[in-house]
């Protein structure tokens, strides 16, 4: 069996796979595949509610609030979020700079909006994650956005930030590990590639308050409120991604809930990180353990030179997609929901086997 630490496109539980592979040419006896049915038809409306239901379910989200199921990345709601939350170019955002995927926001918002950056993490080189009394908030901010993970660096925060104003978060590579008290956010999205489906589609879930602003020039099919009355079929929805998506949801569900998600999470991180702190100084984590990220575990070995052998070795013990993102280099665990807890198991013995070896 195969461990694949790839931290986007990311591992898919196994019977999910099995699952969409049985149904592949026939969904439940209608002839067709789901990908080949028109996203008017009942068959694709009971596979889209039935996923919409499931995630309303498992993250307990209020009735008021929208799910929308949309094409594209998530990087693309780094735009969006400024459009459909302001009414023009002089509103302005607070924007919590903690890593790459915060930093990429802050840019594109600044082509629509003034952009507070509240806290930036930088000075630190997004190894800690400055307390919020230290936070610069403006009075008149639109929203609060923050990134819960930050997938390259691997910090996490550990509370929800505290905010008069709606809180926006990009919940990418940390959504069903965790669980979420959903009223306290304006808006969660999500690109569904790292811990839902494959790659193509990003769910946004979103409070009543932040359906009705957006901005004049706010592209049509880019408008949350259009998209929320059009039922995210505003035009053709990621029909194969959507129906994977509640195959995922309903594996969670079958597996226990996002509690027993929480929980082997928490199991897997720490045993990896463990055996960082345990290994002499032999591999390197520089993240405040305060904020160490549980899904991306991101570290180097003191040696660099031994990097390539560590991946090349780790990849012939089936342990796949270590290396670490360009930006950092090292190497990189991502341990999402569809890894196996005895895939970090065979990561820890592998690495105190290599340290042993090697140190
Ligand atoms: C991967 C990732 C993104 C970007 O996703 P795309 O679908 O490639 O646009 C954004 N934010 C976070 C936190 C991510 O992990």
């Amino acid at each position: 069996m195969i461990y694949n630490f790839n931290a986007g496109p990311a591992m898919q539980p196994k019977a999910v796979m099995l699952e969409t592979q049985a149904e592949l040419l026939d969904w439940h006896g209608c002839g067709k595949s789901v990908m080949e049915i028109s996203h008017h038809s009942d068959e694709f409306s009971t596979i889209a509610q039935d996923a919409e239901q499931r995630l309303r379910l498992l993250l307990d989200i209020p009735s008021d609030y929208a799910v929308l199921f949309l094409a594209g990345g998530a990087s693309i709601q780094f735009s969006m979020i400024p459009l459909n939350l302001c009414a023009n170019h002089d509103d302005q955002a607070d924007y919590l700079h903690t890593g790459a995927w915060s930093g990429k926001a802050i840019t594109e918002a600044k082509r629509y909006i003034r952009v507070n950056t509240a806290m930036s993490a930088k000075n630190s080189e997004f190894s800690t994650l400055p307390d919020h009394t230290r936070w610069q908030l403006t009075d008149n901010a639109r929203y609060l956005y923050y990134t819960t993970n930050e997938t390259v660096q691997g910090i996490q925060f550990n509370s929800i930030p505290q905010s008069t104003v709606p809180l926006v978060a990009d919940m990418t590579s940390s959504i069903l590990s965790e669980h979420l008290d959903i009223k306290r956010y304006g808006v969660i999205f999500a690109g569904v590639q790292k811990n839902i489906a494959p790659a193509g589609m990003t769910i946004a879930i979103i409070s009543p308050d932040c359906l009705d602003c957006a901005m004049a020039i706010t592209p049509h099919w880019f408008h949350y409120q259009s998209q929320y009355q059009a039922h995210s079929m505003l035009n053709t929805p990621p029909t194969f991604n959507w129906y994977m998506a509640g195959l995922m949801f309903k594996w969670v569900e079958d597996e226990g809930g996002i509690a027993v998600m929480e929980q082997r999470c928490i199991r897997k991180s720490t045993s990896i990180y463990e055996v960082i702190d345990n290994s002499n100084g032999f591999y390197i984590n520089r993240i405040d353990p305060t904020y160490r990220s549980k899904l991306n575990v991101v570290f180097h070995l003191k040696t660099t030179k031994l990097q390539d052998t560590f991946i090349q070795e780790a990849t012939n013990a089936d342990l796949h997609g270590l290396k670490g993102h360009k930006l950092m280099g090292g190497i990189r665990a991502s341990m999402y929901n569809a890894m196996p807890e005895e895939g970090a198991q065979q990561l820890c013995n592998f690495m105190r086997d290599f340290a042993q070896r090697y140190g």
